[in-house]
């Protein structure tokens, strides 16, 4: 029973799909004008656990992470400023920098082991759909147009700060940073859904024809656009980072459930964010970090992973060098430990029982990780440790069984190893020594146990 907390219900709840063959999770990706930050992967590798606790507990997932190429307008209310569209020229300078950043994103992806999402849509691609949807709302009278845009009419839907709990003059006071100052705005809260490409933006180089004139799309209209394309409505699991719930997500629920009458997704799954020194990361600040910063000084990417297993994803979890240490030496420790194992046989039902205890709360993967700890430190064989922890591998994604097959000695090393013990039971101690310090330039330590020698992978 896989439990999750429901930000729009502010409950932990027992996850119930609406059809009980496959979890529909839609998660929010990045705006790719720029590298992606660490605090943007600790929100993308939540998505990564999520998905992978799902599987373990034999939901069968489908994930939907949209890629933002298009619209990402800066809150400054006096340029309102494309960031996608910065130092561009034409609308293929503009895809390139999409095309940089994405294949940036994704090298990041993949060194982190997050694995695929089934569909990664993007915005700039579905712009019919979502030309769909504002028709809709138009239809429907949710939705009003001016001489500069087409706008979503807040009025129009109470149950407006459903997500946030917030009151609606609060609100308006975050709201007020949008970027259109329009005497037919009726009310500030109200929020765009096409931006037509006129006054401020005249030269918006991506533009696209609609039954309102030559624009493009606002800020949030394609994550309903496109959840509800690849996953119907409601779907089952919508999540991002803690920052989105406010516009993003209060702003995608309006117009989804204005348009079709129904909910957009049941539960709504956020993650604290990621701090910098205690700080919240700037670009104009040094705690601006990506993950080639963290590569560049020699940490296995994976050490973030492990990182941020160690705060369950709704506390914030602040970034240190020394943190980042800490978790390099833990997860060698880890490789160091299971490269002493043998084949894995059988498991240790126990254990595995506590880690989907722990998965299902909440998915508490600082418990997780204790429970991995915990049975290191117990008394099984290590080949029964091991299936287990291979398991939990499954979830976790420590690359555990790459490293566990890469540890298993080459023939050289094997070699060396069985000279030693002939060197050793012939009493010819400086040889063996001799041959011991081979196997340590081969990168492998001997471990001479009561049952003979163990080998095992040296991870410093
Ligand atoms: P963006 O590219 O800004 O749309 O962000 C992509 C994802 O990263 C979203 O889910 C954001 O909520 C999330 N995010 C942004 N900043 C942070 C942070 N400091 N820590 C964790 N997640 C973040
Ligand atoms: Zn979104």
């Amino acid at each position: 029973m896989l439990k999750l907390y429901n930000s729009l219900t502010r409950k932990v709840e027992e996850l119930k799909p609406v059809s009980d063959k496959t979890v529909g999770f839609y998660a929010c990706g990045p705006t790719v004008y720029n590298f992606v930050h660490i605090g943007n992967l600790r929100s993308i590798l939540l998505y990564d656990f999520l998905r992978r606790a799902l599987e373990y507990s034999g939901f069968k997932v489908k994930h939907v992470m949209n890629i933002t190429d298009v619209g990402h307008l800066t809150s400054d209310a006096d340029t309102g400023e494309d960031k996608m569209e910065k130092n561009a020229k034409t609308a293929m300078d503009v895809y390139e920098v999409a095309t940089k950043y994405t294949r940036a994103f994704l090298e990041d992806m993949n060194a982190l082991n997050m694995l695929a999402p089934h569909v990664m849509p993007k915005a700039s691609e579905h712009i019919t759909e979502q030309i769909a949807m504002i028709k809709k709302l138009m239809a429907r009278d949710a939705a009003y147009e001016s001489n500069e845009a087409v706008y979503f009419d807040v009025s129009k839907f109470p149950k407006y700060n459903q997500l946030t709990g917030q009151k609606l003059e609060d609100m308006m006071l975050g709201a007020r940073q949008e970027v259109v100052q329009d005497p037919k705005k009726r009310n500030p809260v109200d929020f765009v859904l096409w931006f037509k490409a006129v006054g401020r933006y005249r030269n918006h180089i991506l533009r696209w024809d609609s039954p309102w004139g030559a624009g493009f799309p606002g800020w949030h209209i394609e994550c309903s656009a496109m959840s509800k394309k690849y996953l119907g409505q409601p779907f089952d699991i919508h999540a991002g980072g803690v920052d989105l719930k406010f516009p993003h997500h209060t702003n995608e629920i309006a117009q989804s459930e204005a348009a079709d009458k129904k909910p957009l997704a049941n539960v709504w799954v956020h993650g604290e964010h990621l701090l910098v020194n205690e700080g919240k990361m700037a670009k104009s600040e040094q705690n601006f970090l990506t993950l080639k910063d963290i590569t560049d000084k020699k940490f296995n990417p994976l050490a973030f992973r492990y990182l941020t297993l160690t705060a369950h994803y709704r506390t914030k979890l602040n970034f240190t060098w020394d943190a980042l240490t800490a978790a390099q030496n833990a997860l060698n420790n880890l490789y160091q430990e299971i490269s002493g194992y043998d084949e894995p046989k059988v498991g240790c039902a126990e254990f595995e029982q506590h880690f989907e205890e722990a998965l299902n709360d909440d998915l508490n993967l600082p418990k997780a990780l204790a429970v991995a700890h915990d049975l290191i430190r117990s008394d099984y064989p290590g080949h029964a440790k091991l299936q287990s922890l291979f398991k939990f591998d499954e979830v976790l994604g420590l690359k555990l069984r790459e490293t566990w097959e890469l540890s298993r000695s080459s023939d050289t090393v094997r070699s060396l190893v069985d000279q030693r013990e002939a060197a050793r039971s012939a009493g010819d101690f400086d040889t063996a020594d001799e041959l011991r310090k081979k196997v340590d330039d081969e990168g492998y330590l001997i471990d001479d146990t009561s049952g003979g020698p163990l080998i095992k992978k040296k991870f410093k």
